[in-house]
């Protein structure tokens, strides 16, 4: 029996590390296994990789450092040129491979890899970025200019539910202003950002630019104290977010880190109600509400508290199936543990006295006897105390309320700890530029349900939402991984000064 396991676990490929430019086998013995959230089946194992292997990885970013910084500008652009074009020639295949071990249907995890895409096309753009500032004549003889310069090795830890996107927020902008990088993706589904790292060698990033390392805690707080990371970009949720910023920070690192979300519609009665309803379910249970954007509290405004039943039928109307099944809608959670937790919250929503509208709890899926599915679940009279409204719940769970006017909904959106993204469905310009105005999130949406910037702007977050100033992509990025130079130069020539010849340069 024991030799039988042995062979299974043996059968299983294992996902590798990249060290120096090599993707190698880890020496660990500790694993854990990838599973298809659809199936259960085991897709790879991923190691924890050992302090050896961590240290290797930050050891060959921090030699390859040495050379990459001084490479040409066009010349890093030119390895994310290449980088855009073949994550487009691949999207298809990285996609089935995002499906299969994070859940999300086939569609979403294309629009998974094309919202990263677009930031590898924005990197592109990194001599504009870069770009310094110059003032001529600041005194007699004197300017002023500022450049900015590379950090060194950085670091990037990402969260399962984007595998693709959040990877390419951020090694892109890090090594084309000329840094080198270790990422960290999430033990969860590290297959498809194994399958960016393969691409990135493919374009040229030189070896040891991109180091790829797995693991958990160990990882992760050698990344943020190692005397050589000089900045390390967090996405994930807010308690590892603050232990990161805290550790990184004390340690002297730059840190960014974009964490947890609940994010609030808000719905006015004058709304379109086929588009607000529509955006509203499609951001509520898209991607399973696994999504730091999903919108999970619909706030209703006066009379478009009317539209609760609609919101119903047209949550269940929602296909809950594999990812890679035609017409799916949403697909499973990604894990067992993250089952047991949203139907563990959904218990307490009923407890603490929310009216279930709508109820995904023992739902069927044809041909999928075991996967983690959990249908749309809708409540309704949502208290501010409920455990269902503080927590982020990170499944297809919408809680709606119903306040009076709209300077409630804005005072009820503020008082919220997290401040991702918050969006307002109306069709009074005044009433969305009052919102737009007075309401303290990240993102805001006038009848966009989920407003995640394109990347010429930069994510950001409010509150409990996000620690330190600066994004993960868009302008801020170049700014998060550079530091700025700035220098006062007056220059002495006694021939020029006299009128004359410049005694050592020709100038004929
Ligand atoms: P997570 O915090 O569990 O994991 C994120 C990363 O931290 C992973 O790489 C993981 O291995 C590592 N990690 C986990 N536990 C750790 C610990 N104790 N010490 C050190 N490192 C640890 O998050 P997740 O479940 O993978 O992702 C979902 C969360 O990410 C949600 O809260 C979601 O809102 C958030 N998120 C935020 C944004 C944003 O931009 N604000 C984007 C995507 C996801």
């Amino acid at each position: 029996m024991a030799a039988t396991l042995q062979a299974v676990a043996q059968a299983v490929p294992t996902v590798k590390l990249l060290i120096d430019g090599h993707f190698v086998d880890s020496k660990t013995t500790e694993w854990k296994d990838v599973i298809n959230p659809a199936t259960q089946q085991v897709l790879a194992r991923v190691p924890f990789a050992t302090p050896d292997e961590l240290e290797a990885a930050i050891a060959s970013a921090a030699r390859a450092y040495k050379h990459w910084r001084n490479t040409s500008v066009g010349a890093r652009k030119r390895v994310m040129l290449k980088l855009q074009e073949i994550i487009r020639r691949d999207m298809k295949k990285i996609a089935e491979c995002l499906t299969h071990e994070q859940g999300k249907t086939l569609a979403d995890a294309e629009g998974d890899v094309f919202r990263g895409l677009e930031v590898v096309e924005h990197a592109c753009s990194v001599g504009s970025l870069q770009m310094g500032e110059h003032l001529e004549q600041v005194a007699g003889g004197v300017d002023v200019y500022s450049v900015r310069q590379p950090l060194g090795v950085c670091a990037g830890i990402t969260p399962f539910n984007f595998p693709a996107m959040i990877p390419l927020w951020m090694f892109p902008m890090a090594i084309v202003s000329g840094n080198t990088f270790v990422l960290k993706p999430s033990e969860q589904d590290p297959m498809t950002t194994m399958l960016l790292a393969e691409l990135a060698l493919e374009a040229g990033v030189p070896h040891g630019v991109l180091n790829v390392v797995h693991g958990g805690k160990t990882a992760v707080d050698t990344l943020c104290t190692h005397p050589e990371v000089k900045a390390v970009s967090f996405v994930g949720s807010t308690a590892v977010g603050h232990h990161v910023y805290n550790l990184a920070s004390t340690h002297d690192k730059r840190a960014q880190c974009m964490m947890g979300a609940k994010n609030h519609a808000v719905i006015l009665p004058d709304a379109s109600k086929d588009h607000s309803l529509n955006a509203l379910v499609g951001a509520g249970f898209g991607a399973a509400g696994q999504r730091c954007m999903a919108i999970s509290v619909g706030v209703l405004v006066g009379d478009a508290a009317r539209w609760i039943p609609d919101i119903v039928e047209k949550a269940k109307s929602l296909k809950v199936t594999g990812g890679t099944e035609p017409g799916a809608d949403l697909g499973p959670l990604v894990s067992k543990a993250a089952l047991a937790r949203v139907h563990s919250l959904i218990e307490m929503g009923v407890k603490e006295g929310a009216k279930l509208e709508l109820d995904g709890r023992n739902i069927r899926v044809p041909g999928y006897p075991d996967g983690n599915f959990v249908g749309p679940t809708v409540f309704s009279g949502v208290k501010p105390e409920m455990k269902i409204y503080k927590e982020e719940i990170f499944g297809p769970v919408l809680c709606l309320l119903a306040v009076d006017t709209l300077d409630e909904a804005i005072a009820f959106v503020n008082a919220n700890p997290f401040g991702n993204g918050t969006g307002i469905f109306t069709q009074s310009g005044a009433a969305a530029r009052k919102f737009q105005y007075e309401v303290d999130a990240g993102q805001v949406g006038i009848n966009v349900p989920i407003p995640v910037p394109v990347p010429y702007f930069s994510f950001t977050g409010s509150r409990g939402s996000k620690l330190g100033d600066l994004g993960p992509y868009g302008k801020q990025a170049v700014q998060f991984y550079t530091q700025v130079k700035t220098v006062t130069a007056r220059w002495f020539d006694d021939a020029v000064s006299a009128g004359g010849v410049h005694t050592t340069i020709s100038l004929k």
